[in-house]
């Protein structure tokens, strides 16, 4: 087995044959060393740990570079930017990023070693939106897949992302009417710009957010993105007109900005996790992700047709399950401990 895949603080993919190694999306940047390349494959925060202070040569998209700054303020450093559909060679193997929706700037990895094809896609959506293209399926055979399971469960189901979007659109406009702030927690960076391109096209409002998703909207304007929002961190330039403004606040937070505290509002949540729990503190929860679900996972799988699936975070032993169940094809967690072969899992 000259080419080995396992999970070690991120994926790493290592040839035997000359100890190449490949790591993609590290948890942190300890882990990257003792690889020889990076690959990040988005900015979001839990993929993008090695940026600022890997030793070791770094490979994204000049996107997720630009949105990762945005998101945390911080420098990367010894990073290369790679385009999108292009192939390059890295320690002599063929790299090339394919889009994967999800968020700006996103990427799949495909390696094209001498030995295999391997295709990691990292986080990915196969649904076409309003600001990201649905992610590429690889024209090739590719021999390994890695796939990301974050809600590969049929246990957990998502309504259509355009009845949720109807939904929240008809919420905001049931609370405006009467009077009431429409107030939104949302993701910094993918859900929220998704959302204001979304309420931009169906309605004349002003869509209020803070300083850094507005640093990450600058990044969708710039790329052609459709998207329009103020600032609150900047309220005093325009005045805030209550009947007709929505404010998106950062997913996490509890409590509203002081200037909504003269203002009556409607507290709602968008986020996939909305199809698990019950968030009782909201008057309304919008489960919308822009993660493919347990339905897009599979066709996913159908489309590429490799010859083995390894899956990675969220529900990966349930999804594996399923991709050797019903679709027959060998598949494990990356994650199970102890056994980094295929064939030793089975
Ligand atoms: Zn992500």
């Amino acid at each position: 087995m000259p080419i080995l895949v396992e999970y070690k603080r991120g994926l790493k993919i290592c040839r035997t044959t000359d100890n190449l190694i490949f790591l993609a999306d590290p948890i942190s940047a300890k882990g990257a060393r003792g690889s020889q390349s990076v690959f990040i494959t988005h900015a979001h925060t839990d993929h993008s740990m090695a940026f600022p202070n890997s030793g070791t040569k770094i490979y994204s998209s000049k996107l997720t570079n630009d949105i990762y700054h945005a998101l945390t303020g911080k420098i990367s450093k010894n990073v290369q930017f790679l385009d999108i559909n292009k192939t390059e060679k890295i320690k002599g193997v063929g790299v090339q990023l394919l889009p994967a929706g999800h968020l700006l700037g996103a990427s799949q990895t495909l390696f094209y070693f001498d030995e295999k094809t391997i295709l990691y896609t990292g986080d990915i959506s196969t649904d076409k939106m309003i600001t990201v293209p649905q992610a590429t399926v690889p024209e090739g055979d590719i021999d390994t897949l890695i796939i990301e399971s974050t809600y590969g469960t049929p246990n957990i189901f998502f309504e259509p992302r355009s009845t949720i979007k109807f939904s929240l659109l008809k919420w905001v406009m049931d609370n405006l009417q009467k009077k009431r702030v429409p107030v939104i927690n949302i993701g910094y960076s993918g859900p929220a710009q998704e959302i204001i391109a979304f309420l931009n096209e169906m309605l004349s409002v002003d869509i209020y957010c803070n300083a850094r998703v507005s640093k990450v909207n600058e990044i969708y304007k710039r790329e052609g993105v459709s998207i329009n929002w103020y600032d609150y961190d900047q309220l005093g330039e325009e005045p805030f007109r209550p009947e007709n403004s929505i404010v998106l606040l950062p997913r996490s937070a509890k409590k509203p900005p002081s200037f909504l505290e003269e203002h009556r509002i409607a507290r709602g949540i968008l986020t996939g996790q909305a199809a698990r729990f019950a968030y009782s503190n909201f008057q309304q929860s919008f489960p919308f992700s822009m993660h493919a679900n347990f339905r897009e996972l599979l066709e996913l799988v159908e489309k590429v047709n490799p010859k083995t699936v390894y899956t990675i975070y969220g529900y990966d032993s349930e999804l594996a399950a399923v991709i050797r169940n019903k679709l027959k094809i060998p598949s494990r967690p990356l994650k199970a401990i102890g056994k980094t072969t295929l064939e030793e899992f089975f």
